[in-house]
């Protein structure tokens, strides 16, 4: 169970995208003498992603790493920020945002699986860890999922943080009402 005092302060969702969106695959190949690049995102995660929009917690993906397959499911689901910094440096990233939206990091949830996000957990009011997620992640996290990354993590995430806040039913509520009108 994720703390509802924590819960309660979160204003940003912010989610690692390889390990913790994907399974940490990246399908590499040419085609035509180009390089292609696809990878695999759980539809579950963007159901759960879609739960938030319009509510009072923005989500951004905050990656390491370039690519265009990220772009396109950003773009798919509406993410309204996406940083893909190849520099890794996720930490300047992540104040910049926290800035720019005049926030504290206490108002931050931060999901990851590898070293390169250790920073960022260590400053977040809300660090969790997916359960494929290295040691020194898991050892720094508040909770940890049940669901690997790629495979229902993030929908896992978004369900306990808002059950944590008292507000499942209500976006479920949201979600339906919007596509079962007549
Ligand atoms: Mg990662």
């Amino acid at each position: 169970m994720i703390d509802s005092a924590a819960a309660s302060r979160i204003r940003l969702l912010v989610l690692d995208v390889d390990g913790v969106l994907t399974d940490n695959g990246v399908y590499l190949g040419p085609i035509d003498g180009k390089r292609v690049e696809f990878k695999r995102f759980d539809i579950q995660d963007g159901l759960g992603l879609t739960l938030l929009r319009g509510g009072p917690i923005a989500v951004a993906w905050l990656s390491a790493r370039f690519s265009e397959a990220t772009t396109l499911r950003a773009e798919e689901l509406r993410i309204p920020i996406l940083i893909q910094d190849s520099g890794g440096r996720k930490v300047p990233a992540l104040a910049a945002i926290i800035a720019e939206r005049g926030l504290d990091w206490d108002e931050v949830a931060f999901v990851g699986d590898d070293l390169a996000d250790l920073g960022v957990m260590e400053r977040v009011g809300l660090p969790i860890a997916v359960a494929n997620a290295v040691d020194e992640i898991k050892a720094v996290a508040r909770w940890t999922t049940r669901r690997q990354g790629g495979h229902g993590a993030v929908r896992e995430v978004v369900e306990a943080i808002l059950k944590a806040r008292g507000e499942w039913d209500a976006a479920v509520h949201r979600y339906r009402a919007v596509r079962e009108t007549v």
